[in-house]
């Protein structure tokens, strides 16, 4: 049995030697089953590792056009990354959870974020989140993510904000924002 990480790498490297490969067929090749495959693939598509569509993935260049938000146009950071998978395998990536969560509030899709501390990737609807803070990576009011309610906090006594839900975070923007993504 291989470990995720290690079936990840395995991916990776068969994307080297081929530019497009089925799901089935990794599937195949890991041995694992296809929700597995679709769990590894996601998380590689996060870190804009390589691109989804239906039934298979690509190798992604490193300048495909795909590293824009798909709100605001701004060049993706990795830090910050925020993910939306649609129905239809499409995934539409935002610069940060400001613009994800506005972006998600109009798409019918499960989200991706960035633990802003470890770079790991988590569900957006699991993540706490830190809007108004001092810090501001991109888009304000900056809404930063984070998988540990605990550092979120430890975050905030040095930045300030207030910490909140997935869904309180996305009334928030609403609301400052009438919808319009923030510059
Ligand atoms: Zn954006
Ligand atoms: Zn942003």
């Amino acid at each position: 049995m291989l470990t995720p990480q290690q079936r990840r790498e395995k991916i990776l490297q068969y994307l080297q030697e081929q530019e497009t490969l089925s799901i089935q067929e990794l599937a195949r090749r890991l041995a694992v089953s296809l929700m597995t495959v679709h769990r590894d693939l996601d998380a590689l598509a996060a870190e804009g590792r390589l691109e989804k569509f239906r039934g298979g993935v690509r190798r992604l260049s490193p300048s495909s056009g795909e590293d824009r938000c798909a709100l605001c146009g701004k060049r993706l950071a990795q830090r910050t990354l925020f993910l939306i998978n649609l129905p239809d395998h499409q995934v539409k990536r935002a610069c940060c959870a400001h613009c994800g969560l506005l972006l998600l509030a109009r798409l019918e899709g499960w989200a991706l974020t960035m633990d802003f501390l470890h770079e790991h990737i988590l569900s957006a609807a699991q993540a706490v989140y830190l809007v108004e803070s001092e810090l501001v990576t991109c888009c304000a009011p900056s809404v930063l993510s984070f998988g540990s309610p605990q550092e979120a906090e430890k975050f905030r006594t040095g930045f300030g904000g207030r910490l909140c839900s997935m869904q309180e975070a996305i009334d928030f923007l609403q609301q400052v924002t009438h919808g319009h993504p923030g510059r």
